[in-house]
C-alpha cells in the first residue's frame, strides 16, 4: 500500500496553518529579527578592538549596515528555502528527496550573493566543515564507513600538525583568523606577543629571585645569563647552534610557551565563569567553586602543552636531526595534538580540520597542483548548505545537535516546527530517522 504521507500538501508537511507565501513572508521578518540580534552583539565585540568603534559615523554607517546586510542574507535563506522547497512539491506533485536538495542550493546561491564577498569565504569554509561532518555520519548510519575509536583525536593531531608546519614555513597560506588563533593560543617563535613578554618578565623576577635569595647563588644579570646560555650552546655542539631563542635558551622558552598558553586557558575559563554573572554578585560568588573543578582546568592544560610541548619537541627535533625544517613542525604539531585528550570536543576538531583542509588546498592551487574553480565559494557554499539543510530535514539525527539549534535560532523559531510538520513524509519516503 502506498504510504499518503508522500503525497501530503506543504500546508501540511511543511508550514501547517499558514498560506505559502505567509510562511514564506513571516519566515523571512522572524529569521531577519532573529540574525539581527545575534550578528549585532557579535559585529559589536568584533569591531571592539579598533578605534573606529567610538566613532558614529562608522556605527551609523558602517557597522549596522552589515548587520541589516548579513541578517537579510540568513532570511533570505530561510525564506526563499521553504517557497522553492513549496514550488517542488506542488510541481512533482509529491515530495521527492532531491527537492530539498535543490531548493536549499538555489536560496543559499541567491542568498549568499546578498553578502559582502569578504565574508563569502569564511562561511563556505565554516558550512563545508559541518556538511563533511554530515556526510560522514550519513555514511556511518548506512554502514559504509566505520566508526574509527578516536578518530577525532587522529584528526585532531594531523591538522595540527598541518598548521604548525605552515605556521612557520608558509604564514601567507594560512587565513588571517588561523593565523590570530594560532598566535594567540600557541604563540610565534620570532614574535612574541605584548602577553608573553609580559609572562617573560615575571618568569625571568622569579627565577632570578629564586637563584640569589634561596639558592644564594651570585646575582647575574639576565643580559649575562642570556650570553652564558648561548654560548654554552654554541660551543657543545653543531645542532644546538639551530636553536636561536635568543631569551635564556630552550628551556625558558619551553617554560614560557607553557605558562603563556596555560595562563591564557585560565583567564578564558574565568571569563566564561564570571563574564555572563557580573552583574549579579549573588550568582558571581557561586561560581568561584566551579574554577576549582577538575574540568575547569582541562582548557589550561590542553593550551599550556599545545604552547609548551610543541617548543619542547621542536627543540628536541632540532637537536636529534640536527636540521630545522619543514618536519620538525609537522612532528611537533602532530603529537602534542594528543593533549586535545584533556579537552575533545567534535566542534574544535572539525573547525582546526577545515582551517588545515583550507591551507593545503591554497597550498595545491600555489604549486600548480590544481587550478582554483571560478566561483568556487558560491559553489561550495551553495552545495554545503543544500546537502546540510537536506540531511537536517531528512535525517536530523545525522547533523550535529549545535547546528540544529543553529537553524532553529537563524530561522527565528521556525525550524522545529518545519521538521516536525515533515515528520509523517520523511517515514513515507522510508528513511529510518526520528526529529529529536
Ligand atoms: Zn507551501
Ligand atoms: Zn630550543
Amino acid at each position: 500500500m502506498v504510504n499518503q504521507s508522500k503525497f501530503l500538501s506543504c500546508e501540511k508537511a511543511l508550514h501547517p496553518g499558514f498560506s505559502c507565501d505567509g510562511a514564506s513572508a513571516r519566515i523571512l521578518r522572524d529569521a531577519f529579527v532573529s540574525a539581527a540580534k545575534i550578528y549585532l552583539p557579535l559585529f559589536f565585540i568584533g569591531s571592539l578592538g579598533s578605534k573606529k568603534i567610538t566613532d558614529w559615523r562608522y556605527v551609523a554607517f558602517r557597522l549596522i549596515p552589515n548587520v541589516l546586510r548579513s541578517s537579510l542574507f540568513i532570511s533570505v535563506i530561510g525564506s526563499l528555502w521553504c517557497r522553492l522547497a513549496c514550488v517542488g512539491r506542488n510541481q512533482f506533485g509529491m515530495h521527492y528527496r532531491i527537492s530539498y536538495f535543490i531548493a536549499p542550493f538555489i536560496a543559499s546561491w541567491i542568498g549568499i550573493i546578498i553578502e559582502k564577498k569578504e565574508r563569502r569565504h569564511e562561511l563556505a569554509v565554516y558550512v563545508a566543515n559541518q556538511a563533511v561532518e554530515a556526510i560522514w555520519r550519513v555514511l556511518e548510519s548506512r554502514g559504509v564507513v566505520k566508526q574509527v575509536k578516536n578518530g577525532i583525536l587522529y584528526l585532531f593531531c594531523i591538522s595540527m600538525g598541518f598548521l604548525l608546519y605552515f605556521q612557520k614555513n608558509e604564514p601567507s597560506l594560512l587565513s588571517g583568523s588561523t593565523r590570530t588563533l594560532l598566535r594567540l593560543f600557541i604563540g610565534a617563535e620570532s614574535f612574541p606577543d605584548a602577553f608573553e613578554q609580559r609572562v617573560e618578565r615575571i618568569y625571568f623576577k622569579i627565577t632570578d629571585f629564586v637563584s640569589s635569595k634561596i639558592l644564594r647563588r651570585k646575582p647575574t644579570s639576565r643580559r649575562k645569563k642570556i650570553h652564558r646560555i648561548d654560548s654554552d650552546s654554541h660551543s657543545e655542539s653543531k645542532s644546538n647552534q639551530i636553536c636561536f631563542h635568543g631569551r635564556g635558551g630552550c628551556a625558558p622558552y619551553i617554560t614560557i610557551g607553557f605558562l603563556r598558553s596555560f595562563l591564557l586557558g585560565v583567564v578564558i575559563r574565568c571569563l566564561f565563569l564570571f563574564l555572563p554573572f557580573l552583574l549579579t554578585p549573588k550568582k558571581l560568588g557561586k561560581q568561584v567553586p566551579k574554577l576549582l573543578e577538575k574540568s575547569s582546568w582541562s582548557l589550561a592544560m590542553f593550551l599550556g602543552i599545545l604552547g609548551g610541548g610543541s617548543r619542547l619537541i621542536q627543540c628536541a627535533l632540532r637537536r636529534i636531526r640536527g636540521t630545522e625544517d619543514g618536519l620538525n613542525q609537522f612532528i611537533a604539531g602532530a603529537i602534542v595534538g594528543l593533549a586535545f585528550k584533556f579537552n575533545q570536543s567534535t566542534e574544535v576538531a572539525m573547525y582546526v580540520a577545515s582551517k588545515a583542509a583550507e591551507s593545503i588546498y591554497f597550498m595545491m592551487v600555489n604549486r600548480g597542483l590544481i587550478k582554483p574553480f571560478p566561483h568556487g565559494e558560491t559553489i561550495t557554499f551553495s552545495a554545503a548548505t543544500g546537502f546540510l539543510f537536506f540531511v537536517a530535514l531528512l535525517e536530523p539525527q545525522n547533523v550535529r545537535p549545535s547546528y540544529r539549534k543553529f537553524l532553529t535560532r537563524a530561522s527565528g523559531g521556525w525550524w522545529p516546527s518545519i521538521a516536525g510538520a515533515f515528520t509523517p513524509v520523511r517515514k513515507a519516503i522510508g528513511i529510518p530517522s526520528t526529529y529529536v
